[in-house]
């Protein structure tokens, strides 16, 4: 990214960056779970007044022609960098991470087999689950299939949308808050790649491997030190500090970890358009990261 050396750097005494030197590298898209189209996406980055966005749909490299497709048709001078990335669902001793790569290459055969098996996977569980949803509400597969184009990553949103489409909840936070929480009874799991095993095919694939929201205990169990550390051992590259599911004290914790392993730290949205609350460069990266992201993955970053 030779371009990125002339970014100019904000004054001492400016209180913050440009908004146009930060980059928010966890956005998602219809490709998976979010609700703009990938090119809808990049557009609302450029008119957010980004410099950079990461598309990293879940389980999916699907997005990344449209969002490149859609960055040449903007102006140059409004022209955010594009980022192309996937955010993969791991399993770290029964606990749900969610690892961002970045740049990887997506004909890699072990990763793309991966996030097949992935897909595949979340697909199967999906169909279980809204098995057993139909035991006691008005919702079929076909309500589900209909609420997600061809080949999208499928997941609990997608439910969530056929229930409210159905009248069953307003929205899909309400989804999540009971039917669909993991310890409600219509939960059923999907397969997911082991923590090690993720880090290590993210870096043999040129991926840059950033654990996102490490410690939101909001979400869930969090991966436990000996995993994180595992994860660290096998060539995890950084890890996401501001994220709006971090408290302060979450943050804290990241950036200390970050510091005493060399780690990235990072900041996103993790937008999902419509789906969530999250908006777009509520949390974002310093180009300085941007770079070392850059210098580290196998695929170049567009724009
Ligand atoms: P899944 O991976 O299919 O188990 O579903 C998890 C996904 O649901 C995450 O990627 C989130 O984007 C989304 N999600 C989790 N909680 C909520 C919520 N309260 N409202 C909307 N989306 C949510
Ligand atoms: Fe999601
Ligand atoms: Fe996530
Ligand atoms: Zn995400």
């Amino acid at each position: 990214m030779p371009d990125m050396a002339t970014t100019p750097v904000a004054s001492p005494d400016a209180r913050a960056p440009e908004l146009s030197e930060r980059a928010d590298l966890h956005t998602h898209s219809r490709v998976s779970d979010g609700t703009d189209t990938p090119a809808q996406l990049v557009r609302a980055a450029a008119d957010a007044g980004l410099g950079a966005v990461a598309l990293t749909d879940h389980d999916t490299t699907d997005g990344w022609a449209e969002a490149s497709a859609a960055l040449e048709a903007l102006p140059a001078g409004s022209r955010p960098k594009l980022v192309r990335g996937t955010e993969i669902s791991v399993r770290a001793d029964g606990v749900s991470v969610h690892l961002l790569s970045y740049l990887h290459d997506p004909q890699d055969p072990t990763l793309s087999a991966a996030l097949a098996r992935a897909r595949d996977s979340r697909a199967h569980r999906a169909r279980r689950m809204v098995d057993l949803l139909a035991e006691d509400f008005p919702v079929t597969w076909e309500d589900v299939l209909a609420q997600a184009q061809e080949g999208t990553t499928l997941g609990r949103p997608h439910i969530a949308d056929a229930l409210v489409a159905a009248g069953v909840v307003p929205d899909r936070s309400a989804a999540f808050a009971s039917v669909l929480m993991s310890s409600s009874p219509y939960y059923v799991p999907y397969e997911a790649p082991g923590h090690v095993e993720a880090v290590e095919f993210v870096r043999a694939a040129g991926g840059v491997p950033v654990i996102a929201h490490p410690f939101a205990a909001a979400r869930g169990r969090v991966l436990t030190r000996r995993a994180l550390g595992e994860m660290i051992d096998a060539g995890l590259a950084g890890l996401e500090v501001d994220h709006r599911d971090h408290t302060p004290a979450d943050r804290e914790r990241a950036a200390e970890v970050a510091r005493r392993h060399g780690l990235l730290t990072t900041g996103s949205s993790d937008y999902h358009g419509s789906g969530k609350p999250n908006r777009l460069a509520e949390n974002t990266t310093g180009f300085d990261v941007l770079e070392r992201i850059a210098e580290l993955g196998r695929l170049p970053v567009l724009g």
